[in-house]
């Protein structure tokens, strides 16, 4: 099988190097790639939030199957057109990406279906959304409706800060994404993430992770894109697990195919747990990252299986094996994010480090300039491991990071800490 995969940060290099296991797998191209899946896979320059560009360029190199890394091509519909092309695709249409990009059409689907979510309203008149916030008092979360890579969410401690957030968000801080505002009731609890892969129909769950949004230590600091996460999450138990599949997961997915926008994809739902009550409190339509790496580490090479049999409607008649193992990642970031940062900066030591299929050093943004792998973005490098217990793939992810010359970087010790 050729296969494409979009994308070039350290969840496409996990998918790649999952994928690559597989001997189902020929040949293996990832659009654009970077420095790290550039030594496992072809990479190529391609314009992936074009359709016709990625269609054509499957056309040219005989690609099989095209397996989507990041929102931005999903949203843009790239899916639809692959399909329209008779390609075999693994990420959700235009018209189901939705869920991701549009809370407010998130909020109406939890509606439909009685899933258990946050109590809402939504505005789009700054007045009207401030009139609501001191009638409901804080805490309170304030969202904008659209896509604000992370940003667009203000979990407000008083009625100030709130009112502050609509003005902004309302008055165009994130554009098109904030011309509506979502209005959420805090929910308290912990947060856990879960992954159910879905051909329309059958939902299939891959796993649970946790992840450290903020930056520093003890959950200091700015939020980031994530700078850690592990595998499974105890949060998430079976039970707890179950109950979010029955009541939020299927329904959604029956509402989607019941509107003639079945979801077809990796949905990722993110959860609030309280007193073994899972609430919604969002939906991804692509792998998180970094819970990606951890997710790729405990699957190895049947992810290719998994995520080919979604895309052809076949779930019902695969099996996944399941080990009783944990995976930890770990995000080496350059000094100063998620601020501005130095790009360029050397990295060393990364050829010694080991490579198995428990330990893997996933590269986010790096590239290679002078025969010397070098940063090319805030998030840079994911230090991976697997290991029979949460505390074993923790001293093993550890140990490798010590093996890391980079002083231009930086990263949490204390990943894993909640579950540990
Ligand atoms: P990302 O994709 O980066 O996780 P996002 O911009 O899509 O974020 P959400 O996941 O909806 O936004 O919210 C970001 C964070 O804000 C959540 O992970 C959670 O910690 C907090 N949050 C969101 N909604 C609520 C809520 N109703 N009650 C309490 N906390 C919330």
């Amino acid at each position: 099988m050729n296969i494409l995969i979009l994308g070039g940060g350290g969840r496409e290099h996990s998918l790649a190097w999952a994928v690559k296991q597989n001997p189902k797998c020929d040949r293996l191209i990832v659009a654009p790639g970077n420095a790290g899946i550039a030594q496992i896979a072809e990479c190529a320059a391609l314009e992936i939030e074009n359709g016709d560009a990625v269609a054509m360029f499957c056309a040219e190199n005989a690609i099989d199957f095209v397996i989507i890394g990041p929102e931005a091509p999903l949203a843009a519909g790239v899916a639809d057109v692959l399909r329209a092309n008779g390609l075999v695709v693994f990420g959700c249409s235009q018209a189901a990406a939705k869920l991701e990009s549009s809370k407010s059409f998130t909020k109406a689907i939890c509606d439909a279906c009685a899933a258990p979510t946050a109590g809402y309203a939504h505005f789009t008149d700054a007045d009207a959304a401030k009139a609501y916030v001191t009638e409901q008092g804080a805490p309170i979360v304030i969202k904008a409706d659209g896509l604000a890579a992370g940003k667009g969410v203000v979990v407000a401690m008083d009625v100030a800060t709130a009112h502050a957030a609509v003005d902004d968000m309302l008055g165009g801080q994130f554009g098109a994404a904030g011309a509506e505002v979502v209005i959420e009731e805090f929910m308290d609890g912990e947060e856990a993430s879960y992954f159910i892969l879905c051909d329309g129909k059958t939902v299939l769950p891959i796993g649970t992770a946790q992840d450290h949004k903020r930056a520093y230590d003890g959950d200091e600091g700015p939020n980031t894109g994530g700078m850690g996460a592990y595998s499974p999450a105890p949060v998430l138990t079976d039970a707890i697990a179950a109950k979010a599949l029955k009541e939020i997961v299927e329904p959604t997915v029956a509402e989607m195919a019941k509107r003639g926008t079945p979801f077809q994809g990796i949905l990722y739902a993110g959860l609030m747990i309280k007193d073994g009550q899972p609430r919604l409190v969002e939906y991804n339509v692509r792998f998180g990252d970094p819970e990606c790496q951890v997710l790729m580490m405990r699957l190895g090479a049947q992810v290719l299986d998994l995520l080919h049999a979604c895309a052809e409607n076949r779930l019902a008649d695969v099996t996944p094996n399941w080990a009783d193992d944990h995976a930890l990642t770990i995000v080496m970031a350059a000094n100063g994010y998620p601020g501005s940062y130095a790009k360029g900066t050397q990295i060393k030591g990364l050829d010694d480090l080991p490579e198995t299929s428990g330990e893997m050093t996933f590269h986010a943004g790096t590239r290679t300039y002078n025969g010397q792998i070098v940063a090319a973005g805030g998030r840079v490098l994911n230090v991976t491991a697997r290991g029979a217990t949460l505390e074993d793939a923790h001293a093993k992810a550890y140990a490798m990071i010590d093996g890391i010359d980079w002083p231009d970087g930086f990263y949490r010790r204390d990943i894993g800490h909640r579950a540990l």
